[in-house]
C-alpha cells in the first residue's frame, strides 16, 4: 500500500469506514455509519504442538506451504501459516474518497498486546462481531491484509519469510524480528475515540 502524506482537513472530514461491521463495542465518535473499525483478523492462532509437528514434517520433505494449494491444506495446516504477528488485529481506517487504507497502532481490545494472541479466540466472532476468519476462499479478496501477511504472500505466488516460524524453526523469530505488533500498541479500550487519526502509523506497511 502507498504511503500517504500528511491528512489534510478536507480529506479527514471525508474519512470513512472500511466495509466491515461496526461492533457493538465500538466507540466510534461518528454514529452509525459514518465510520466503521476497519476489518480485524483472521487466523491469529496456532496450536504450538501442531507447528512443531510440521516444522519436522519440513525437515524432511519439501514443506506442504510450496506444494498445498491453499484448498488442499488441512486444518492444522493452514493454522500453522499464520505467523503471529497480528498486523491484523490494528484499527484500520479508509479514505472513504479514493478508498485507500491507513493503519492505526490501536489494539483490537481482545488482542494481548504482549504476547499478541487473541485473548478469546474460539469465540472471538461474538465478542467481535467484525472480526473477519480468513479462509482459502476469501484471502485474495482480503485487500487490507498487511503485505507481510504469510497468506497474503503464498496467494500471491510468494514464499514464506525467513523470519516465519514455520521456516526459522522459532515461534520468537516474527518478534525478534521486528515483524509483530508486540510492544507497539495500545489497547481500543484505552483509546478516546476522538483520537484515532492521531495514532496513524506507517510501520505495520513498511514491513518493520
Ligand atoms: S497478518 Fe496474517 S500472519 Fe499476521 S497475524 Fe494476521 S493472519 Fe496471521
Ligand atoms: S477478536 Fe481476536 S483475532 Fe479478532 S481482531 Fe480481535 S484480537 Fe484479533
Amino acid at each position: 500500500m502507498a504511503q500517504r502524506g500528511p491528512v489534510k482537513l478536507s480529506e479527514k472530514k471525508h474519512r470513512k469506514p472500511c466495509a466491515a461491521t461496526q461492533p457493538a463495542s465500538c466507540l466510534c465518535p461518528w454514529a452509525s455509519n459514518q465510520r466503521k473499525l476497519g476489518p480485524r483478523l483472521t487466523s491469529l492462532t496456532r496450536n504450538a504442538d501442531d507447528r512443531n509437528a510440521l516444522m519436522d514434517e519440513k525437515l524432511t520433505e519439501q514443506p506442504f506451504w510450496q506444494t498445498k494449494k491453499m484448498t488442499d491444506m488441512s486444518r492444522e495446516e493452514w493454522e500453522s501459516l499464520c505467523d503471529g504477528c497480528a498486523k491484523c488485529c490494528l484499527i484500520k481506517l479508509e479514505d472513504e474518497d479514493t478508498g485507500e487504507l491507513e493503519y492505526t497502532d490501536i489494539a483490537c481490545s481482545l488482542l494481548d498486546c504482549n504476547t499478541c494472541q487473541c485473548g478469546d479466540y474460539p469465540n472471538r466472532s461474538v465478542k467481535v462481531p467484525d472480526c473477519v476468519t480468513l479462509t482459502p476462499e476469501n484471502v485474495q479478496q482480503l485487500n487490507w491484509m498487511p503485505s507481510t501477511c504469510a497468506y497474503r504472500l503464498l496467494a500471491n505466488g510468494e514464499n514464506l519469510p525467513w523470519w516465519h516460524p514455520l521456516v526459522s524453526g522459532e515461534e520468537e523469530s516474527v518478534h525478534l524480528a521486528g515483524m509483530s505488533v508486540r510492544g507497539r500498541t495500545v489497547s481500543e479500550d484505552d483509546i478516546d475515540p476522538t483520537d484515532l487519526e492521531e495514532r496513524i502509523v506507517t510501520w505495520p506497511e513498511q514491513g518493520k
